[in-house]
């Protein structure tokens, strides 16, 4: 009990200093630009570089500070703000169009193959998910590579599949990826690019619709996250309603961008 306790407040300690040391970084950019801007080069295009800069910063601790909110709610049990029937195949659809400018950006084709699936459980919460998940899957691929979504349910199961052809995880860093601010290359943050707290809040999320998350890959060829979520039961059926004829039934909706 009192290694466990000893073990808790480690990890606490552990998370304030991190969160401390993530946010000093753009608060160091936003004191230094602003200070160049104000007493230092006169001409319009430095002082528009320096703004550019605080921007940056300003965005980057934005999305920490969300992101640190997040898991604030995640560990008070209260990440949902909602429980209610989601139809999952459009939540990923409007997910994966959302993202379809930065897939061009760097030429990567996203299909999808989706059926129906429902769950129980918070929209807004459930996007949040995919959207990481499908951005990684981009953000970590290689140019011209290729992102597959594949929604299927089976057995009061729904299962969401996101492979990838990028860069892979090595076997060493798999078990911790879920941590908070663990990156496999810690040099991406300085480019303002990852926080290390996307999948910590992804697999949070997950947990409190029920469900799980694991990971399959291989460096240099690509990974598979796979999300497992408990499917809505099946409502009865309706008499006399000629339209449940499409329900539950498999559908292959590409959407290629
Ligand atoms: P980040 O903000 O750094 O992306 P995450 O918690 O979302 O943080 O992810 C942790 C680490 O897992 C990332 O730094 C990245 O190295 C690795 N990772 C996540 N998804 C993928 C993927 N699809 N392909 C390769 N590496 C990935």
């Amino acid at each position: 009990m009192l290694a466990r306790l000893q073990s808790a407040f480690q990890r606490q300690q552990q998370f304030t200093a991190d969160a401390s040391h993530e946010l000093r970084t753009p608060v160091a950019v936003l004191l230094a630009q602003s200070e160049c801007a104000l007493f230092g080069g006169d001409s319009l295009d430095e002082h528009r570089q320096a703004l550019v800069a605080c921007q940056r910063a300003g965005k980057r601790m934005q999305s920490l500070i969300e992101g640190l909110l997040t898991l604030a709610r995640c560990d008070a049990g209260n990440v949902l703000s909602e429980r209610r029937e989601v139809d999952l195949a459009e939540v990923v659809k409007s997910s994966v169009r959302m993202l379809a400018p930065t897939a061009e950006e760097k030429n990567i084709s996203v299909t999808s193959d989706l059926q129906p699936a429902q769950v129980m459980g918070d929209a807004n919460r459930l996007s949040q998910v995919v959207v990481n998940l499908v951005q990684h899957a981009i953000i970590y691929n290689k140019p011209g590579g290729q992102v597959r979504v594949k929604l299927h349910s089976a057995d009061q199961n729904v299962s969401l599949a996101i492979t990838d052809t990028g860069i892979g995880i090595a076997a060493d860093h798999l078990p911790h990826i879920y941590d908070r601010f663990y990156r496999v290359d810690p040099s991406r943050s300085e480019q303002g690019a990852a926080s290390g707290l996307g999948l910590a809040i992804t697999q949070e999320i997950i947990h409190a619709h029920g469900g799980h998350i694991e990971v399959l890959s291989q460096p240099g060829v690509g990974s598979t996250f796979a999300v497992h979520l408990p499917a809505m039961p099946e409502s009865p059926a309706p008499r006399n309603h000629t339209d449940h004829a499409t329900k539950g039934a498999s559908s292959d909706n590409p959407d290629s961008s």
